[in-house]
């Protein structure tokens, strides 16, 4: 039987947006219900349970900052967050706001209708209900998609597949297997180290080598996490205004305003930190010009062969198609070591491409490697992928996926012209990935939910982006990723990794500092760019 349940607002999604969206709304007096394909909140990390998932940002800065007492109250242990730890954030707070009895778990969407009349927007879940909302916020991750691997004869296999993004539970040990692992950006870089440790014999299927920094990631000392929780205000206001929601000291340098010897000694400084955001901001310069970048390539190229024993296996793991940090700069523990071990070889697949899966294994153009589980690895659908897997039908029954087939358009990454009422957390176009995605979403949710609260007080039924605002907006964001290096490389950032994507750089490659202050004005000054609508009746109670 079909039920009709109408909140005030419907939010697809219980990873870290979706819960502080529930939260901050229920705050500001309104009803609100979270629908949620998984079995329990905390989103990416529900789903990325693989052996070595770990977050690549430290855990004093990739925690909620909204609640003075959540982060007095939470004590993080590592430098780098596990999967595990940050899963048990997730359960804290859901269990600490109260959360999870407005949340509707193994539910999900397939359909989003706008129903311009009664203007609310009607979601239907693969069960066959149908929730109702004036507002919805989707919440749906930008890496929540995963992509197809487009490998043949998967079906086929007779051992076990395994996909790094929907990992089963406490799969961990390898003992007596030969392993396949494909991929190799940084859930690869994160799980072919542990896979290696207990794996009778692991091939490392690689078609694109990636840029990785070692980690040195540690248990926290008591004093760091004193000193931290004592300077919070000031690290969260300083990492808002920054450039990639982290506060980062930035030394204005250009890569040629200093003599090799000494570019090598900074490179070498920050490299010993294992910090990935701050390596690829090392010099100013390092993202927009191409010889600067170079430099810092060739730096980490020395590393790697430095760190890999084999000199053919080092020149195979060391990048040589696309400027470095123009996909993601990696953090690992033991990555290129792990190729030092006898039981760990390198397949590359730019010399010997897969050609299919069999049911023994997976059979190059050259060679068939038997083995017993294959590992995916293989990446996402990101930032557009969950959103265009739900059939979103806006004003006049227009598909969200139609409207972006050949170009993906957004004012500033909260809305899309065409579907009133219904916004994206870090959605195209805004910083999203290219930041501390604690600090962007945070912002978008607050930005999201002020938005409600103003057009409910002042008796605003509908809120849509005006064509012009969001072409504006796409042009300036395409500009700045222009005067980049971004665009030269084939990545997931530019939506190069799925078949037929359009082409364009996702992230808003201007700043997070920038960017807020962008997003603030144009609220400030009654919702610029945006047409407000008001019928009769008011949108919410
Ligand atoms: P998510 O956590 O992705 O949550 C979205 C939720 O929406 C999911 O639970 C999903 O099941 C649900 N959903 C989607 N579609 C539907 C539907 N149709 N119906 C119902 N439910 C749906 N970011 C960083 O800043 N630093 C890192 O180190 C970092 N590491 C990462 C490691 C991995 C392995 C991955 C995959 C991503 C990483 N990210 C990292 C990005 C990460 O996604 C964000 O940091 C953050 O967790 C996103 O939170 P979210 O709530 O926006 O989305
Ligand atoms: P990814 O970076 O897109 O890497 C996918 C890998 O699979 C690439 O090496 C890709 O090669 C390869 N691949 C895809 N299809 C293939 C095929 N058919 N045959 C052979 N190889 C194939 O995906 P990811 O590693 O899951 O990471 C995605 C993002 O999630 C990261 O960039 C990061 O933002 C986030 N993440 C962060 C962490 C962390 O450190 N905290 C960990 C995991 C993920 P090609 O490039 O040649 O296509």
């Amino acid at each position: 039987m079909t039920t009709i349940k109408q909140p005030d607002v419907l939010i697809v999604g219980a990873g870290w947006a979706g819960m502080y969206a529930l939260h901050r709304l229920r705050r500001l007096g309104y009803t609100a219900l979270i629908l949620e394909a998984g079995s329990d909140v905390g989103g990416t990390w529900y789903w990325n349970r693989y052996p070595g998932a770990r977050c690549d940002i430290e855990s004093t800065h990739y925690s909620y900052s909204f609640d003075e007492d959540l982060q007095q109250e939470w004590t993080w242990t590592e430098r780098y967050p596990s999967q595990l730890e940050l899963l048990a954030y997730a359960h804290h707070v859901a269990e600490r706001f109260d959360l999870r009895k407005d949340i509707h778990f193994d539910t999900q969407v397939t359909n989003a209708d706008w129903d311009p009349t009664n203007e609310y927007w009607t979601l239907a879940t693969q069960d066959g209900e149908n929730y109702s909302a004036p507002f919805c916020i989707m919440a749906t991750g930008p890496l929540s998609a995963p992509k197809s691997p487009e490998i043949s004869g998967l079906d086929s296999f007779s051992g076990s597949v395994l996909n790094t993004s929907n990992w089963p539970e406490d799969v961990s040990d390898f003992s007596k297997q030969r392993v396949a692992v494909i991929g190799t950006g940084s859930s690869g870089i994160q799980v072919i180290p542990e896979i290696a440790k207990t794996a009778e014999q692991l091939y490392v299927l690689q078609r694109t080598a990636s840029y990785s920094l070692p980690a040195h990631n540690r248990p926290l000392k008591s004093d760091e996490i004193a000193t931290a929780k004592e300077q919070y205000p000031e690290l969260r206001n300083a990492a808002r205004e920054s450039f990639d929601g982290l506060a980062i000291p930035n030394r204005g340098l250009s890569a040629f305003d200093v003599v090799e010897e000494e570019r090598d000694e900074i490179y070498q400084e920050v490299y010993a930190k294992g910090a990935p955001f701050e390596f690829q901001g090392t010099f100013t310069d390092q993202m927009t010009d191409i010889a600067a970048n170079q430099t810092a390539a060739e730096f980490v190229a020395g590393k790697i062969e430095q760190r890999v024993d084999d000199p053919a296996t080092a020149e195979a793991l060391t990048p040589s198609t696309y400027p470095i940090a123009t996909r993601r700069l990696c953090i690992d523990t033991d990555y290129y070591e792990t190729f030092n071990r006898s039981n760990v070889k390198l397949i590359d697949l730019l010399s010997d491409p897969i050609d299919r899966v069999t049911e023994a294994g997976i059979k190059t153009e050259d060679h068939q490697y038997d083995v017993d589980t294959i590992v995916l690895a293989t990446g996402f659908d990101a930032i557009t992928g969950a959103l265009n897997r739900i059939e979103i039908r806006g004003n006049n029954g227009q598909l969200l996926r139609d409207k972006w087939r050949d170009h993906i358009s957004s004012y500033l990454g909260l809305m899309v012209n065409g579907f009133p009422n219904m916004f994206t957390v870090t959605g195209p176009l805004s910083p999203s990935v290219l930041s501390n995605m604690m600090v962007s979403l945070e912002h978008h949710v607050e930005w999201i939910t002020d938005c409600i609260d103003y057009l409910s007080r002042k008796q605003v039924t509908t809120i849509e982006p005006t064509i012009e605002a969001e072409l504006d907006w796409s042009k300036h964001a395409n500009d700045v990723a222009e005067g980049t290096l971004f665009p030269q490389s084939d990545s997931w950032y530019m939506g190069a990794n799925v078949e037929g994507k359009s082409r364009q750089m996702l992230p808003y490659v201007g700043g997070v500092g920038h960017y807020r202050q962008i997003t603030n004005k144009i609220a400030a000054a009654g919702y610029r760019g945006f047409e407000l609508h008001s019928s009769a009746q008011s949108a919410v109670r």
